[in-house]
């Protein structure tokens, strides 16, 4: 019998949920995909990479003139400088760029801090590399950080601690502040960071994202872990990256090159030929802030509450205290078999079991997506 590594780990709720969608013939508001068209030119620019032969190896930190796009889109944006050569290294994902550099610093015993709600991979990424979770819940009904909590679960063991802005599922865009707030709570410590930013160009209402790149105390300790499929609409395509300093990178690609040695050719090409236009990647916040403003306009007539509108991200999280007193997964599942409509329960989101009866809509979806669910939802 095979003795589990991940004996708490089932199959993830997006796939659950998901996969209830479809039994039900739901409309999927549930996992965090967009139902409408990525960009034709970057298809474009992928097939003419195949057709001109780029279909070998890339190096194994990714091709250099994306790298060099990405630098300077980072010193346009942010100004900040990295070096394409020793400081970016191209990822099948953010996800396994998370991966990559968690398992680049936790050894087995250390700890490592989450803030809850998180991402899904966090923790079972922190106990394959045998790392003890240490959860600080963020605060409702914002979902800000608690930071004396967390400064009070830094011991002599903790080696690395996980931030995520804007957030998955809550929509919490990082301020200054909360920067400054890490900056000196870590100074003087012997403490990691890793960066989950693969929503940096999803802020709204004229937030700025407020990358760990641009602290530099921050920055010589952290993994900024980011995106494609986020950012362009082709989450399929699975590709991302990790922005670090060079003594972090060098150990992060001997993790790397083991675990996938290079990224998809095509891809990365077309990618740097594509990122050449600015306006693909700034026109998105002001995109993605109408899909929340038609979404919350929409819902406006539900019995749905309305604690904080999302700040980022493509997520909106919801109460439903006015319709049931159901566990959080209990209505989920009720309001996918129902009322045809699937969402996420934010508990997913908690290693602890905590409900604080909220679900998470996506709503980078069709305007007529939106509306449809928004008919059934109002119904409820
Ligand atoms: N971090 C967060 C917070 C996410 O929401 C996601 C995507 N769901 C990822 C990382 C991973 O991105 P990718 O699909 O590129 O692996």
């Amino acid at each position: 019998m095979i003795q589990s590594k991940l004996p708490a780990a089932g199959t993830t709720i997006f796939t659950v949920m998901s996969s209830l969608a479809q039994q039900h013939q739901a409309i999927n508001l549930s996992q965090g995909f967009p139902d409408f068209e990525m960009p034709q030119e970057l298809i474009a620019h992928v097939n003419e990479a195949m057709l001109r032969g780029q279909n070998q190896y890339a190096p194994m930190p990714g091709l250099l003139p994306l790298r060099e796009m990405l630098a300077q889109k980072v010193h346009e944006l942010y100004g900040v400088s990295v070096n394409p050569d020793t400081e970016i290294t191209i990822a099948p994902g953010g996800t396994l760029a998370i991966y990559t550099a968690i398992t680049t610093v936790v050894r087995p015993g250390d700890e490592v801090i989450v803030l809850e709600p998180a991402y899904d991979s966090y923790i079972p990424n922190i106990e394959l590399n045998g790392g003890k979770v240490i959860t600080v819940p963020l605060q409702t009904p914002d979902y800000s950080v608690n930071w004396p909590l967390v400064a009070q679960s830094i011991t002599p063991r903790t080696r690395l601690i996980i931030i995520n802005t804007p957030h998955n599922p809550c929509g919490y865009v990082w301020t200054r502040e909360d920067m400054q707030q890490l900056d000196q709570l870590l100074a003087g410590k012997d403490i990691y960071v890793v960066s989950d930013e693969v929503y940096e160009h999803l802020t709204f209402d004229n937030r700025r994202h407020e990358t760990i790149l641009s602290w530099p105390n921050l920055r010589s300790r952290a993994f900024a872990c980011y995106s494609f499929g986020k950012v362009f609409n082709n989450t399929g395509w699975k590709m991302g990256y990790c922005i670090a300093p060079e003594p972090l990178m060098k150990e992060y690609r001997k993790v790397h090159q083991f675990l996938c040695f290079s990224c998809n050719t095509p891809v990365q090409a077309g990618m740097a030929a594509f990122l050449h236009n600015k306006d693909h990647y700034l026109q998105l916040s002001a995109f993605m802030q109408e899909k929340r403003n038609y979404f919350l306009d929409l819902m406006k007539g539900s019995r749905f509450t309305l604690h904080q509108p999302s700040n980022g991200s493509y997520f909106q999280v919801m109460g439903y205290e006015q319709i049931s007193q159901q566990s959080d997964l209990d209505f989920a599942r009720w309001l996918t078999e129902a009322h045809q409509v699937a969402t996420i329960p934010v508990s997913a989101f908690y290693q602890q079991p905590k409900d604080d009866h909220m679900i998470r809509f996506c709503f980078a979806k069709k305007n007529e997506t939106l509306e449809q669910a928004a008919e059934r939802l109002i119904k409820v």
